[in-house]
Order: C-alpha cells, then structure tokens, then sequence
C-alpha cells in the first residue's frame, strides 16, 4: 500500500511544508494489540462523553506517537508514554483507540537539544513599565486575590507552602468538599492566594474541573498563577491554553526548573513569553529559587490587570483554517451573550464547540442561533475530519509544540526518568510488584503501630499521667471540691487524655502515607492493583481513599473527590467505613491488653483483614445491586519518583494533628464530660459515688437489651459504643470511667471482649466521618450509612459470640 501524507516541520519558527512519501506498509490496527516497546501514532479517539474528553484532555489526540512502556502485573492496564510522560490506560479502553504503525525514520522521537541551552535573562524580567499616572493600576487598598493552577503533581503544595508559609486556612469550597486552602503571600499583607485543585483541563467533567472553573469566573480572582511542571510541559500546557481564554491576568510559573537544567535542558522564556502573551517565570518551588520574582509579577500583573495579549491560537492556515474559522464564527455569533453573562468570549466560544452544555445554557441562545452554532461546527467537523472535541484538543496541542519547538531546549533524558524507570522495574514488575506492595504496607502498619507509635504514645501517656498527679495534689491542697475535682481527673484527664495519647500514632500514620503519596508511588499502587479492584466492580484509583480509610475516614471521604466517575466515588465512599481507621485502634488497645495480654500483633492484624474481607464482600453485593455497571477508564498519570519534600510533609502532619487537636478538645471533650455528668448524677441531681443508679445508667439500660444476644447486656458497654459515635477515641476513655475501679477484665469474659472488639470494628463511623459522607452523598446515604453498619457489626458479633460459645 502507498500512501501520501503532510507532515508539518518546525524550523525555527517558520513552519514549512514538506510532504513525506511513505512506501512502507501503514497498517491500521487498535491500541490494545501493539506490543511492548512499540510505537505507533493515534488515529482515532472512540468511546464518547466525559471519558473521551478525559482522554483528549490528556494528550490522546489523533496524531500523537505512543509507545507502550509495560503492562501492569496483572496484565492490565497498560503504561503508555505519550508527550514524555507516562500514561495508565485500560485495555478496554485501548481496544477503542485506533493507530497505525510507523516506520523508524519516521519516530519523531522528543526532539533534542536544538540550541544551545540559553541562561535566564534575571530569572523573568520585570513587567510592562507603567509610568506614574498611566494604566489603570487598582486601588492601593485593595486585596490581590490570586488563584493557583496547575495539573496534579506540578508542585502546586509545594509552591503554596513556600508562598504563604504558616499564614494558610484550610477549609472546603463552598457547597463541596474539595480541599481548599487560603493563605495570605508572605510579607505581603493585602494578597490572598488559593489553592484549586489540581487539573488537567477547564471541562466540566470532574467536580474539581468544575470547581476550579467556577472560582475563575464566577469568584474573580484579579489574577491567576499557573503552576506549570516543565519536565512535562507538554500536557501542562494544554491547561494553559485554556486558563488564557479566560482573559484573567496571569503569570506562568514554570516549576522544576532545578530538574530541567540539571538534566541539560532550557527554556527561552522571553521567547516563550512573546509566544503566550504572558509573563513566565521559571522556578524551583522545592527550592525556594524565582518564587520572589514571580510574586512582584503576579503582584504587578494583578494591580495593573494585564491580560494575556493574545488568546487566538488557532492558526488560520493549519489544516485548512477549519477549526479557526468555526471559533472565530461561533465568536461574533455569541458576543453579545457571552456579555450579558459575564463569560469571556473566546472561553465560551471553545466550551460550547467543544459541546459543554453549563456554558451553552448560561448563553442564552436562542433557537435559530443554536441551530446556527450546530451548523457551524458540524462543517468544521465534515472539513477538519476529526469531531469536534478532538479537532479542538488537536489545535490546542498544534500551538504548544509550536511554543515548546520554538522556546524548550529538552534535556536528555533525565536523570528523574531513568532513575524512575529503575525503580518501576521493582515496584510495577510483573514478579516484584505486589509482594513488594505487601512488604511495603507491612512495614508501614509495622513501624505505624508496632514501633514508633507505641514509643510515642507511651512518651506521650507517662507525661499527661506525670501532669494529672501533680494537679490531682495541687487541687487537693487548695481544697478543691470533691466534684470539681473528679471533672478534671476523671473527665479532663482519664477521658481526653487517653484520647491525646493516640495523637503520635494518628501523625505516624498520616507521615507514611504522605510520603507514599509524595514520591509517587500511590499512584504506581493503583496501577498494579487496578485489575484487583475492577473485580469488585472499582477502579485502581479507589485504592487511594481506601488506604487513607486506614488512616481516618474524613480525609479518606474527602480525597474520593479525585475519582472521575460519579459511581466510583459514591461506592469507594460507602466501603471506606470498612477500613479500620486508627482512632479505633485504643479500641483494640485497651481489650487487647486486658484480655488477650501479649497477642495483639495476630489480633489486630486479623481484624483488619477480616474488616478488609467483609468490605469485599459489601462490594460485591453493591457491584450487583446498586451499582450495576462497568467502572470508568482509568487513565492516570505515572510521575516520576520524587524525594518527598520535607517542608510538605510536616506541613500536612501540622494540619491533621491541629485538626486532631481541635476534635479532642471540642468533640470529645464535651463528651467525655456529658458522659461524666450522667453517669455522676441521678434524675435528682445527686452526686453518686458508684455509677449504678445514675441517669447513663437507667437510659443506657433500656438500650442494653438488644445488645444481650452478643453477651453486652450492660448499660456500660452501650454507654460506651454511643460515645463512641461522637469519636471512636472516646470509647476507651468512657469504658475506663465507666468499668472504675474493677476494670473492665474483671467484668466481662473474654468472649464478649472478642465480640465487642469484632462490633467495635465495623459499627457506625463517627460523627465525623459521617458528617464528610453527608456532604457527599446526602442526608439518606449518611443514614444509611449508620444503620446498615451497626446491623453487619451486630450479625458479625453475634457470630463470634456463637462460635466462641
Ligand atoms: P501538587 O500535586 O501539584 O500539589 O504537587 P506537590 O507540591 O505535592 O509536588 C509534587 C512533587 O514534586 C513532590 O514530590 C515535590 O517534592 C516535588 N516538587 C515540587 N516542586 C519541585 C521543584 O521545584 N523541583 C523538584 N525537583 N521537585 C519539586
Ligand atoms: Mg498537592
């Protein structure tokens, strides 16, 4: 077969035609059945919809050369390169992806170092120069508010902890649960940047595509900061095009410039700069180096809204000029809407191609124009070849090898990715991955709750103990009265703290799987394990939140904001609760070593696996059910393994100890004193010394009889478990109240402690996390949520009750 095609060469900016006589075979064929180290070029994109939008939006455009790395251990889903990064996608998905072969000499491998590598004019220069009185600068009082954007892992945290040191507040965006941070810039009082999630395109098709673009337009940031990972800079400029359409002033921080010219790499950033029409400025946010610079940008950008000069970056000859005619149209068409609904123009003129429904409707259009728009496009469509998402990926991605052509020295391959790939030969191995995930995960839970917590917690219980006798005394000789007394040493200091104590193990926790999480190899984990969990009707990515279930059910709750699909993130949210999170831990703790003394290590093991189990097992039923259906594609991006940065890690292990900190001293507090209070006091208000007749007691008591099958018919133990709802922590410190001065081994047997240890496992989560399931799901699944819970703990206590006899 001949076949003729034109191929578009870059040569220092002037871009010439040159068509390629191709006598070698061209063989159609599907992305699934190429094999390992082959590469191919994209010819067409299948599938539809939001997934599809996802694929383009990651580079997988017709035209683009991907070369399959390795497939996962489990033999799916594959590792593809595409623009020099690495990609997940599944074999399903692959099998809708079209490509033909192509011939050596044709690979346009990622092109070397065409020039030489230029040194950076003053790390950025300084902006536009606006003489007294001219421009139109804003008011000197008021607040520079700046938004942060970037892809996942382009060093946004990073950056944002530099930029606002302590001076942050972490909290939600309103209405959902996306983590948003504020902070104010250091040394510059009335600015004010926030964190948006990370992104790899403004479609409305995840919750944070959506919230970042909502914050743009509707919140009006007077500038934005776009974080752009420079090894990678290919993709990461594809969310550039689209922030520029926005026509918000904007400065381009060009992150990891340490790797890039450590590798023998470059960028020429005023020739970058004239090509985006922005200002760039190249630095290292783990180092700390150009950050200043690009603060007095951002600042002058902001005070003097300088847009971007341009955002037209479609080219009118390329492939026809279709694409650009057919945005230019649907431009004049809707100015006037665009403006009555206070959209930038070009912004919503590429959205409503691109076929997004949000925009389509706040426009307004009116029959006869929207028949008009659909006409439109489909003639760019018929001319173009490609449909309309992919026309557009194609164009934006035409411009940014224009820009990285013309302006990016790319460094041999870096040091980073071939250190990666060695590693991933371990890590993603077919033979190594997953015992090694084992071994990994064991010696996290080992070291979490075998060694350095325990260590802690032990320093930490000595001291609060230490501080208890000396006020217990100092009371005592001030002639403190008896029940104030027993407030402080019963409430204040057995209650919160045993609580406390757990503080080191929770951070320990969360220090391991932020670290994981940092060096990239949560995201290797997903990969191997994608396989896995499809079977229980999940994707790769749900592994994430449910390793930080182990952890704590909140953040778990709120970190399933990544997973793209809708039905993956409602049942990822609804296992989670089987995961043990550690604040259950003193729960096992405490029966452990008063029960089952020196064999805590198997016990509590075996708890988790059997919650694990029992979760698997409420998958299938779900998969079967409720959520009937095949997951999403899962396509993913592989970074590189980096060194966790040490400020990041003690930033995130400030925030869940503060966050920590707070519930024990606001949740549980009052808690532990509501306990105290009724089980201290009768319906008359009469200080008891002994428990047996108080108000906890009698109430506490009408419940207990539902619990007599599992051998707690005690109105302590009920107390406890509802104490427990309000935080798992402060069921220990309630038994401890409760079961004084016997302790709790003297009054129950050791087969009631193994069926309240199998109940404590999975009964309702706390108040907390129920809170989080609420906000994501609503009032009728957090309902849900409480009940179908407490049933499995009841049915599973039972049974052990029923084995043990
Ligand atoms: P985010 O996902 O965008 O918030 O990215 P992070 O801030 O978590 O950074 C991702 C990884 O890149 C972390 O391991 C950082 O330590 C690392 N990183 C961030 N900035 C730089 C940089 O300037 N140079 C290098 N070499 N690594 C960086
Ligand atoms: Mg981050």
């Amino acid at each position: 077969m001949q076949r003729f095609y034109c191929e578009k060469k870059a040569g220092d900016g002037i871009f010439s035609r040159r068509c390629v006589v191709e006598l070698s075979l061209v063989m159609k064929m599907k992305l699934i059945d190429i094999k390992t180290g082959q590469t191919v070029r994209i010819i067409e994109v299948g599938g539809e919809g939001a997934l599809r939008q996802h694929f383009l939006d990651m580079g997988v455009i017709p035209g683009a050369q991907v070369t399959l790395v390795k497939l996962a251990p489990m033999g799916d889903p594959m590792e593809l390169r595409i623009h020099g990064y690495e990609l997940t996608l599944r074999l399903a998905d692959a099998a809708k992806i079209t490509v033909e072969q192509i011939s050596e000499e044709n690979k346009t491998e990622i092109k070397k170092a065409k020039r030489k590598a230029a040194s950076h004019p003053g790390l950025g220069e300084d902006g536009k120069y606006h003489p007294k009185g001219s421009g139109n600068p804003l008011p000197e009082d008021e607040v520079l508010t700046f938004a942060l954007v970037g892809n996942q892992n382009s060093g946004k945290t990073t950056l944002f902890n530099q930029l606002t040191g302590s001076n942050q507040h972490v909290g939600n965006f309103p209405g959902v649960t996306v983590d948003r941070k504020d902070g104010v810039i250091r040394g510059n009082s009335n600015t004010l940047i926030t964190d948006l999630p990370g992104i790899y395109s403004m479609s409305p098709y995840s919750s944070e595509e959506l919230v970042s673009r909502d914050f743009v337009l509707n919140e009006k940031p007077k500038a934005i900061i776009n974080i752009v990972d420079v090894t990678n800079i290919d993709r990461n400029l594809y969310l550039t095009m689209q922030l520029l359409e926005m026509n918000v002033p904007m400065v381009v921080a060009l992150n990891m410039m340490d790797e890039m010219s450590g590798n023998g790499g470059a960028v020429d950033i005023n020739r970058m700069e004239e090509m985006l029409g922005v200002p760039v400025v190249p630095i290292s946010a783990a180092k700390n180096e150009g950050v200043d610079e690009l603060v007095s940008h951002a600042k002058h950008i902001a005070k003097y809204q300088e847009r971007p000069v341009y955002h037209d970056f479609c080219e009118n000859n390329a492939e026809g000029g279709a694409v650009h005619r057919c945005i230019h149209a649907v431009i004049h068409l809707i100015e006037d809407h665009a403006a009555r609904a206070d959209l930038p123009v070009r912004f919503a003129a590429s959205k409503i191609i691109e076929g997004d429904q949000l925009i389509l409707d706040q426009l307004k259009l009116d029959q006869n124009e929207q028949e008009m728009l659909e006409h439109i496009v489909l003639q760019m469509e018929k001319e173009r070849g490609l449909d309309r998402s992919a026309a557009m990926a194609e164009m934006r991605f035409r411009y940014i090898y224009k820009v990285t052509d013309n302006c990016v020295t790319r460094p041999e391959k870096s040091r980073e990715s071939i250190r990666s790939e060695k590693i991933d030969a371990f890590l993603t191995g077919k033979y190594t991955a997953i015992p090694l995930f084992i071994v990994i995960m064991g010696a996290v839970f080992y070291l979490t709750f075998g060694l350095i917590g325990p260590f802690l917690q032990d320093l930490m219980a000595a001291g609060i103990d230490s501080l208890k006798t000396v006020t217990e005394a100092a009371m005592q000789s001030a002639g403190v009265n008896q029940i104030l007394r027993d407030l402080v040493v019963k409430g204040l200091f057995e209650g919160v703290g045993s609580v406390l104590s757990f503080l080191p193990i929770i951070v320990t926790m969360f220090l391991f799987l932020s670290l994981l999480e940092d060096s990239g190899y949560i995201a290797r984990v997903a990969f191997v394990m994608d396989k896995l969990l499809r079977r229980i009707g999940l994707s790769g990515r749900s592994i994430v939140p449910m390793l930080i279930g182990f952890g704590c059910t909140v953040p778990a709750v709120m970190s399933t904001r990544t997973l793209p699909s809708a039905r993956d993130r409602k049942m990822t949210i609804l296992l989670t609760p089987f995961m043990s999170c550690t604040a259950k831990l003193p729960i096992y703790g405490f029966f452990v070593n008063a029960f089952f003394p020196g064999q805590g290590w198997w016990i509590i093991t075996s708890l988790y696996l059997f919650s694990i189990v029992v979760g698997i097992l409420m998958a299938l039923v779900f998969k079967n059910t409720l959520f009937k259906g095949e997951a999403v594609p899962f396509v993913m991006e592989l970074p590189n393994y980096r060194m966790p940065s040490l400020r990041n890690v003690m930033q995130l292990m400030w925030e869940k100890s503060k966050d920590f900190l707070q519930r024990a001293f606001s949740v549980i507090l009052i808690a532990t004193i509501v306990v105290w209070f009724l089980q201290s006091f009768d319906f008359r208000l009469n200080y008891l010394s002994d428990p047996h007749g108080s108000i906890l007691a009698t109430v506490a008591g009408l419940f207990a009889p539902l619990m007599a099958p599992l051998g707690m018919n005690d109105w302590r133990i009920v107390t406890s478990l509802v104490s427990g709802f309000m935080a798992k922590e402060s069921v220990v410190a309630t038994m401890e109240l409760l079961f004084a001065p016997q302790g709790v081994a003297a009054s129950l047997s050791a087969v009631t402690a193994a069926s309240m240890l199998v109940f404590s496992l999975l009964y309702t989560p706390c108040v907390a996390a129920i809170a989080s399931i609420k906000r994501e799901l609503g009032v009728k699944w957090a309902v849900l949520v409480v009940l179908w819970q407490c049933a499995i703990a009841w049915i599973c206590a039972f049974a052990v009750k029923l084995i043990g006899g």
